[in-house]
């Protein structure tokens, strides 16, 4: 059994969640179907296998088509409408939390930023780390 790394909540709290362990990889993504999702200029997610990641309450999800063709599968609390977490249903056991329902967060350091073409100019993130105009391949599997 590895280590909490933190728990989190929905804005309402009907969503709790737990991670255990590290993330695989963090990442920032600017495209406009992120940026309608959130309501902002990029989401932040932090990837874990599914089995770090145990949520807890009601939620509802919605499916939108990624530029691969994969099915890109977004849940949030049907209450509040906070968003919990993401997964490519082509990468099953894979899911992506946006950290901001984590309760600790400090962790969280970017390894790539993707769809920068996209990005908004008002909207800072890091240049310190890959920057890609689009989606690169995915990483070699693990
Ligand atoms: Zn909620
Ligand atoms: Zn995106």
């Amino acid at each position: 059994m590895s280590e909490l790394l933190t728990e989190g909540r929905c804005l309402c709290g009907n969503v709790t969640f737990t991670l255990t362990g590290q993330p695989a990889r963090m990442g920032q993504c600017h495209c406009k179907d992120c940026q309608r999702a959130t309501g902002t200029g990029h989401i932040n997610n932090a990837f874990f296998k599914s089995e770090q990641f145990n949520v807890k309450g009601e939620l509802k999800s919605f499916d939108t088509e990624a530029d691969s063709g994969n099915v890109n599968r977004r849940y949030f609390c049907p209450e509040c409408g906070s968003r919990i977490y993401n997964e490519i249903t082509a990468r099953p056991g894979i899911v992506g939390v946006h950290v901001g329902c984590a309760d600790d967060n400090n962790w969280f350091a970017p390894d790539f930023v993707v769809y920068c073409s996209q990005r908004p100019e008002w909207d800072i993130t890091t240049d310190k780390v890959p920057n890609f105009d689009e989606m690169p391949p995915p990483p070699p599997k693990k």
